[in-house]
């Protein structure tokens, strides 16, 4: 691919948008951003805006699709046609089907499925505005999502990727690491339980930077997780208060 950067990594060791090579971007988590769904919440993680809302357990139609000892994981992973420079098509393109299934595949370990048998739980992800690693962030404010909707689950599920830039192992690619970089790998983690969900592998790497990526990405999970956390306790704490002052 045509560079449009010489250097994605200057010699004091910063990245184009300011970061060291262990630094996530920015990352702001609403919980409980849409009164209509059961459970929704919006992330910004750098210059990615994405919405997630769950609607579930309900009944399942077709009844056919049913599952006699589980609920079914449904997930749509859509991006807008203003959520990159080049307006993109509405359509699902074949990219938002494969990521669709990824973030299903991501989340379903977390979920008490066994629970709720014959229905369907429905994840809905709409990016915002894109910049590199929306699955990641998909399955990072989904997995709030489904907390939000009161579903219960083993572990919240922590997305990031890590890859390789310049030569150097980097947390967090944007669009153009991503893009112009060696290597992309995300990565989805129960924090908890030590038990990935997801790892996917662009690019090149030897054993060795593989293991150190891996565990850059898992490092970065532990932190997106911490603000998972804190931002479930913050609309829990507002909602308290609006209880308490009645
Ligand atoms: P991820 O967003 O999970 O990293 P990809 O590696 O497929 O998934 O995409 C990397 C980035 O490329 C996206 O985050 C987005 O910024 C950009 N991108 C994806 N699809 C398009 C598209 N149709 N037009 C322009 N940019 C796109």
């Amino acid at each position: 691919m045509r560079k449009t950067h010489e250097k994605l990594i200057n010699e004091n060791s910063t990245r184009l948008d300011g970061r060291k090579s262990n630094q996530l971007r920015p990352i702001k988590i609403e919980v409980g951003t849409l009164s209509n769904a059961d459970g929704s919440a919006y992330i910004e993680q750098g210059k990615n805006k994405i919405l997630a809302a769950v609607y579930g357990p309900k009944e399942l139609h077709p009844k056919h699709r049913a599952l006699p000892d589980r609920a079914l994981l449904i997930c749509r992973y859509h991006m807008a046609p203003f959520s990159v420079q080049e307006r993109k098509s509405p359509a699902p393109s074949r990219r938002e089907i494969e990521i669709s299934k990824v973030i299903r595949e991501a989340l379903e370990p977390s979920v008490f499925v066994e629970y709720y048998p014959r229905t369907s739980i429905d994840i809905f992800i709409e990016v915002l505005q894109a910049d590199g690693g929306t699955r990641c962030s998909g399955i990072t404010v989904a997995s709030l999502a489904l907390a939000d909707a009161g579903i219960p689950m083993h572990d919240l599920v922590s997305a990031c990727a890590a890859g390789k830039v310049d030569g150097q192992l980097v947390l967090d690619l944007n669009d153009i690491e991503d893009k112009e970089g060696e290597a992309d790998l995300p990565l989805a983690l129960m924090p908890n339980l030590n038990a990935i969900t997801l790892i996917q592998m662009d690019g090149d790497l030897s054993i060795n930077e593989f293991e150190q990526t891996l565990n850059l990405a898992k490092e970065g999970c532990k932190q997106i997780h911490a603000l998972q956390k804190d931002a479930l306790k913050a609309k829990y704490a507002a909602v308290k208060e609006v209880v308490e002052e009645k």
